[in-house]
């Protein structure tokens, strides 16, 4: 199976120097690449192949010759990574590939002559040497990438992709009794079709307070100035520390999920009625479901267990397990009572069950999930806490 290793780097002064031109490079040609191909694309209707990107590397590198100073490989891999987002585009129909930004993480991919020297705790990059890595767990296998990455707060690190030749286990059977279903939302987390709710971790509020602070103190500096590049890194360290509170609290959740249960069935969230909703804890809950559902899937693979996703617009917080549907039911109403039959509901828990009744139906029927489509408000309208 693949795997994933992150580590720190402390380059030295002068590999930062040198770093930060292998990216500035890498960025170069991935855009030139990429106004090349949507020429081409505008014009003919159709994209550059890799090969052709590849010979006019070649000739491009002749051009500037200080595409030279700079490590080869992670330049091409530029070519590979816009060859890809192309190949989103045209066959997943996701968006247009976009230009890369001075601005954010800045990387570079190399696809060999890394090394790594455990003992000595560096790690050689072409070109730029050895450097300061802090390993904090080891590997084996094959290393496949290493990409090193300059995140927006200044820091540097490598990701290093690695086939560990481990076989995938088989997988357990599915069994309703073995599964949960779970409703995410903005009000909790998710809420699981136990019972149990999981709410948003209590720091995210007032770092979102403090956030809004620094960005409104951000706005008021002079552009080009110190205090404004000051605030930015402030703002950059911040995100960052959300970042891996919240990493550190889905993998928590991801793994004792997987842990208990055999099954863990979730909505495909309706993102394009998400994006509509630009508030910043509507952003960051939006990216923890994104990466929620991606560590469940990888974690449900690893260990032979398994995830359901169900269509966007089962009516879940609405459908009584009777049949009855609730057209009324209000958005503040928490809970409600079934008039046909006197069941009792708290509106997520009732969504969280419905949500793996669906993924059942869906999974053995083959069947769209019942109910009736399109009566359910957008999700950022029915998430209000
Ligand atoms: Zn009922």
């Amino acid at each position: 199976m693949l795997k994933a290793y992150r580590y720190r780097l402390y380059p030295t002064e002068e590999q930062t120097a040198f770093l930060n031109r292998q990216f500035g490079s890498v960025r170069y040609v991935y855009n030139w690449a990429l106004a090349l191909a949507s020429t081409t694309y505008q014009t003919q209707g159709n994209g550059v192949t890799r090969f052709q990107l590849d010979k006019r590397l070649t000739a491009l590198k002749q051009e500037l010759p200080w595409l030279h100073e700079v490590a080869s490989q992670p330049l091409q891999q530029a070519l590979v990574h816009l060859d890809k987002a192309f190949t989103r585009f045209f066959r997943e129909k996701k968006g247009y590939p976009r230009f890369k930004s001075k601005r954010g993480t800045q990387s570079a991919t190399y696809p060999q002559g890394v090394k790594i020297h455990w003992e000595n705790g560096v790690l050689y990059l072409p070109k730029a040497g050895w450097i300061r890595a802090v390993f904090s767990r080891r590997f084996q296998g094959k290393v496949k990438t290493v990409t090193v990455s300059r995140v927006p707060s200044g820091k540097f690190f490598a990701s290093v992709l690695v086939e560990d030749e481990s076989q995938v286990p088989d997988a357990v059977p599915e069994t309703r009794e073995c599964a949960v279903g779970g409703d995410l939302g903005l009000h909790d987390f998710v809420v699981l079709s136990t019972g149990e709710k999981y709410g948003h971790p209590q720091w995210l509020e007032s770092e979102l307070y403090r956030l809004k602070i620094l960005q409104r103190r951000f706005a008021k500096t002079v552009k080009g100035s110190k205090n404004r590049a000051k605030i930015r890194r402030q703002i950059a360290r911040l995100h960052e520390q959300v970042a891996n509170r919240r990493q550190d609290f889905l993998h928590k959740l991801s793994t004792d999920l997987l842990r208990r249960f055999d099954t863990v069935c979730i909505e495909d969230l309706n993102v394009a009625g998400m994006v509509r909703n630009h508030t910043l804890a509507r952003r960051i809950a939006q990216s923890g479901w994104a990466e929620f559902r991606r560590q469940l899937e990888y974690k449900a693979q690893w260990h032979g267990k398994h995830v359901r996703v169900i269509g966007r617009f089962a009516p879940s917080s609405r459908l009584c397990v009777c049949g009855y549907y609730n057209h009324d039911l209000p958005l503040t109403d928490r809970q409600w009572d079934c008039p046909t039959c006197g069941r009792h509901h708290d509106r997520d828990v009732l969504a969280a069950n419905n949500i793996k009744r669906f993924a059942f139906v869906e999974h053995d029927t083959g069947r769209d999930t019942p109910g009736e489509p399109g009566e359910r408000p957008p999700v950022d309208e029915r998430r209000k806490p």
